[in-house]
């Protein structure tokens, strides 16, 4: 479905400001016509599927060709908000309604092992990528987000599964103010999370891929995919088209655009960030010692890293996104911004932070990115029922940072012929049941009123 494909000329993001030749890689001129392994994007899912098929094997990384329909990671994963923040405790209790008490826990604990799996990482692979392991700091400023941050926070820590219940604390009054540095805070949660660049995280591995024999190829958008009366996978591009045994649809919001049957399953929403700066280069901003969730309502909410260079990566907006349909839902354009949102960061920090109140500071990039909402929050991982050999990792649901990595990794070894169940959460497995579900929650989860106040 063409409507699906990314657009051309996404707007720069701050994080593309370290883009390079590389940008435009082609590993060769010509499409090779057969290949064991197609990865569709070259985004954070699809360059750690490749990292971890490549691991052991010398062999294994030419075997793999992925495709990028615009330049090398250019789709959520260039736009994001650099935030590697597990969700610990706000969405326990519904998730627990769903999954029930070690359901709600194995999803917990896998996102807080993220924290360990992307240091790990790093340090392994010694990747230039500002990782910082931090704090962070929900804010909740509006009565429905505070008594829902109070009544999951204590919940969580009545479920004997969860391995990290020590690390999440809740602060009030004073306290709350002292920590968050937010005025009129009541409420604030703080536990580990982690930031870092990644843009410059997968492009480290996607060139450690293509020194292992990876075959890389940009600007090559897959138009359709068609299974062949053997089971391999015929995949269509402009510039050719390709046989493959293996399909790896690590596509996102864009899934669509090569599964049809993905249309109301994972559904591209628009979202805004920006990048802050002080307005005298010649002055240090007020570093703030936390990351942050801010909640001005229930969808109404920011986040936001400080930066070890002073500057600070803010995203939401959403005050200006969700309570217009057509602007936000099924939407691919990333080209543009939405009205009222470059404003909207305009005098931010002086206006949230009491320690930046007399300190002048101002977005020089504000941007536009793709996030690929679930039907029912969770990702979408494994093969695909009925489809041998054709695999998905996507639907991150705007949340990708603390779940794309070991996703990864499972995936990889599970197509590498691991023995037993793929090492994620139950729930995010691709199973029928899921896919024959109609229930869509999406729309329900973004409404904020017009008259949202902030
Ligand atoms: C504004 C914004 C802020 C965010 N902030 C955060 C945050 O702070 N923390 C967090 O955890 N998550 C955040 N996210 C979500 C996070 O960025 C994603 O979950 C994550 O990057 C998903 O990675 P991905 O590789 O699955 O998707 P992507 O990075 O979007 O990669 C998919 C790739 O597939 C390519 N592709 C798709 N279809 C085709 C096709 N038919 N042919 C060829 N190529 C194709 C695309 O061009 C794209 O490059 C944010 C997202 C946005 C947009």
């Amino acid at each position: 479905m063409s409507q699906y494909l990314p657009v051309a000329n996404g707007m720069k993001s701050f994080w593309l400001t370290a883009e390079s030749d590389f940008s435009s890689h082609r590993s060769t001129e010509e499409l090779p016509k057969e290949i064991d392994t197609i990865i569709i994007g070259s985004g954070y899912s699809g360059a750690t599927t490749a990292y971890y098929l490549s691991q052991g094997d010398l062999k294994n990384a030419s075997n793999i060709l992925m495709l990028e329909a615009r330049n090398i990671c250019s789709g959520a994963t260039a736009r994001n908000g650099g935030h590697l923040k597990p969700e610990l405790y706000y969405d326990y209790n519904s998730l627990k309604n769903i999954y029930g008490e070690k359901g709600v826990a194995e999803i917990m604990n896998f996102e807080y092992a993220h924290l360990e799996a992307v240091k790990e990482l790093v340090e392994k692979e010694d990747i230039d990528c500002d990782f910082v392991l931090s704090r962070a700091c929900d804010v909740h400023l509006h009565s429905k987000s505070v008594d829902k941050a109070i009544s999951n926070y204590y919940s969580m820590t009545k479920n004997p599964y969860l391995k990290y219940k020590r690390d999440v604390q809740i602060k009030f009054g004073d306290q709350a103010r002292i920590i968050s540095k937010v005025e009129d805070s009541p409420v604030c949660v703080t536990y580990s999370a982690g930031q870092l660049w990644p843009y410059k995280l997968i492009i480290h591995l996607l060139k450690h891929c293509v020194k292992k024999g990876m075959n890389l190829q940009s600007n090559t958008p897959v138009r359709k995919v068609e299974k062949l009366n053997d089971g391999r996978y015929l995949v269509k591009t402009p510039r050719g088209d390709i046989i493959t045994n293996k399909l790896i649809l690590a596509t996102n919001a864009y899934t669509a655009s090569v599964e049809p049957k993905f249309e109301d399953k994972i559904v591209p929403i628009k979202g805004i960030c920006s990048h802050i700066v002080s307005s005298d280069p010649t002055k240090h901003t007020p570093h703030l010692t936390n990351t942050y969730g801010i909640r001005f309502g229930e969808a109404n909410t920011d986040y936001l890293i400080n930066r070890p260079d002073g500057s600070v990566v803010v995203g939401g907006a959403k005050k200006h996104i969700f309570p217009y349909k057509d602007v936000f839902y099924k939407n691919v354009d990333d080209s543009t911004l939405i009205k009222g949102s470059k404003e909207y960061f305009d005098n931010y920090m002086q206006k949230r932070f009491y320690t930046w109140k007399n300190f002048d500071s101002k977005p020089d990039y504000v941007w536009s990115g793709i996030l690929g909402y679930s039907d029912d929050s969770l990702p979408y991982v494994g093969e695909l029922p009925g489809d041998k050999n054709k695999f998905i990792i996507a639907g991150f649901h705007g949340h990708g940072m603390p779940r794309v990595l070991l996703c990864a990794k499972a995936l990889a070894n599970f197509i590498k012929g691991d023995k037993g169940p793929m090492a994620i959460p139950q729930s995010f497995k691709i199973t029928p049941e899921r896919m024959t579900g109609t229930k869509n929650e999406i729309l329900k989860s973004l409404t904020i009123p017009l008259d949202a106040k902030l």
